[in-house]
């Protein structure tokens, strides 16, 4: 093994920051010298804390102030604008302005004594019902993708569907869910102090939409959602939650649930509160339906007309069944929140029933042994589960198995030591590229008093990055 131990991390999300946290710690404790490179698509780090987390949930987009102090050290460089391919005949490609670099695992495993695949889970699952991709049938991976600047999506993607939309259903009862709601329920003059970017406050300002509605296959004790995100929904300014008093006669699996969760019972008490509370005449409202399985995207003359609804009930052991009782909701738009799913890297191993790389203690399995050097963190490992901090103790565990590799001489020994970052080109964004960013955000944020404005064009990022000092 060389005396330099070089490791590629393949995204900047959290699971990669802290696995790089977690690497440079074992290098001070084992007296190794551990060089970093977080190689990332896009030319920004932090994955979904930047591109997911809500942008009105500004405490907890903060987080990205710790995992870019990860960035900072001396051993651990942020190469973004490179996407990592399973393509063995592209080698290296250089990124330009208009480009995204690119380089195979091939290459990497020839440069670099490990890998870990930390690339996450940013697509949507389907529901697999009839016309579900229709025009006016939309991903919430879309809409957040959208609504935070994400450089892959249009400025103007959701403009003609928010100026016409008055009434949107979103499919689905977690946390994404209620994120899109909330977002689709305030007016512009709650988001004015987020950083999300002038196009998207100028089509949110814009939208027409009346009535949004949430909805679920199962019960009020049976939804993913968490008790403080569920309870912002009744402390909107211009929107109030409808809902029908009949979903709280619960079951008896759910009372089961009530008495056996207190997340689950301070739930179902927010709902119960909304149900007695006395209507407030707004301007919008959030109408939460139990008990329904959406069963077909109705589509009249190529869009959206509604949504067709199966009754459901749940059995003794909260197995939700549908009642073949069908019932058309009049919408004029969907958005399908129903999970993100990872994909395959062609050439890695891929759990696709779960949508994950699989592993045991985070290094990567195939056929039943590990793959010398990959190791994998995150959602890709686990699937789209937790809370950022999860990632950190998940990227912990996936580290100690570098270690203890590395320890024991299991690691491959690298056979080159080429610099991705010059192969790539002067269109890679390092840390400093990406600092030039962060200050070129938050001089932007100042012209409207926030803290920043988020810039969502790649070339606009990529060239504010590279500019000579
Ligand atoms: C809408 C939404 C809201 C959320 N809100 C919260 C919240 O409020 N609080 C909370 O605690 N958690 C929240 N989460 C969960 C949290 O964001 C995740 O737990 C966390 O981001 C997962 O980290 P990760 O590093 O595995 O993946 P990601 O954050 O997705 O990072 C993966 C990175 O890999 C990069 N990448 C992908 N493919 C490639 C490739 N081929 N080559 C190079 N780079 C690649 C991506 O660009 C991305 O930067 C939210 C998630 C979503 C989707």
């Amino acid at each position: 093994m060389p005396s330099v131990v070089r490791v590629a991390i393949v995204g900047a999300g959290p699971a990669g920051i802290y696995s790089a946290e977690a690497l440079t710690k074992g290098a001070v404790e084992s007296g190794r010298q551990i060089e970093i490179d977080i190689i990332d698509r896009v030319p920004s780090p932090f994955g979904l804390v930047r591109y997911g987390v809500a942008p009105d949930h500004l405490s907890i987009r903060s987080v990205r102030d710790t995992l870019d102090r990860v960035l900072a050290e001396p051993n651990v460089r942020f190469l973004g604008n490179i996407e990592v391919t399973g393509d063995a005949s592209v080698g290296v490609e250089s990124a330009s302005l208009g480009r995204i670099g690119r380089v195979s695992i091939e290459r990497l495993r020839a440069n670099y004594d490990a890998i870990i695949f930390c690339y996450g889970a940013a697509t949507d699952r389907n529901l697999g019902i009839p016309g579900e991709n229709c025009v006016g049938s939309l991903s919430a991976t879309q809409f957040v993708n959208w609504y935070t600047g994400h450089p892959d999506t249009a400025p103007d993607a959701w403009d003609s569907m928010l100026g016409s939309a008055r009434s949107i259903a979103v499919l689905g009862v977690g946390n994404v869910a209620v994120d899109v709601v909330r977002v689709l329920a305030k007016d512009r003059t709650e988001l004015e102090h987020t950083d999300m970017p002038e196009h998207v406050l100028g089509a949110l300002g814009e939208s027409v939409v009346t009535d949004i509605h949430l909805i679920g296959r199962r019960g009020p004790a049976e939804a993913s959602w968490t008790t403080k995100e569920l309870r912002e929904l009744g402390e909107l300014a211009n929107a109030e939650v409808v809902v029908d008093p009949s979903v709280l006669n619960l079951g008896e699996s759910s009372r089961r649930l009530v008495e056996s969760s207190k997340v689950v019972a301070r739930n179902v008490e927010v709902i119960r509160q909304w149900v007695q509370q006395p209507p407030r005449q707004t301007k919008k409202r959030i109408h939460l339906h139990f008990f329904r399985r959406p069963t077909q995207v109705v589509v009249v003359d190529g869009a959206v007309a509604g949504v067709e609804l199966e009754e459901t009930a749940l059995s003794q052991d909260g197995q939700v069944s549908g009642l073949g009782q069908l019932h058309v909701m009049p919408v004029d738009a969907v958005i399908r929140s129903v999970g993100y799913r990872g994909l395959p890297i062609p050439g890695l191993p891929f759990d696709d029933s779960r949508g994950v790389i699989p592993h045991v203690d985070g290094r990567v399995m195939e056929d039943g042994a590990p793959v010398p050097g990959m190791y994998v963190a995150g959602w890709i490992k686990r699937g789209p589960s937790g809370i950022i901090g999860t990632n950190k103790k998940d990227a912990v565990n996936t580290v100690a198995s570098v270690l203890a590799d590395l320890e024991s001489g299991t690691l491959p020994t690298r056979k080159s030591s080429e610099d991705v970052a010059e192969l790539t080109g002067s269109a890679v964004v390092s840390h400093e590229g990406w600092q030039r960013i962060d200050a070129a955000e938050r001089a932007l944020g100042t012209t409207r008093s926030r803290e920043r404005t988020t810039i969502h064009d790649r070339v606009d990022s990529i060239s504010i990055a590279t500019q000579a000092l």
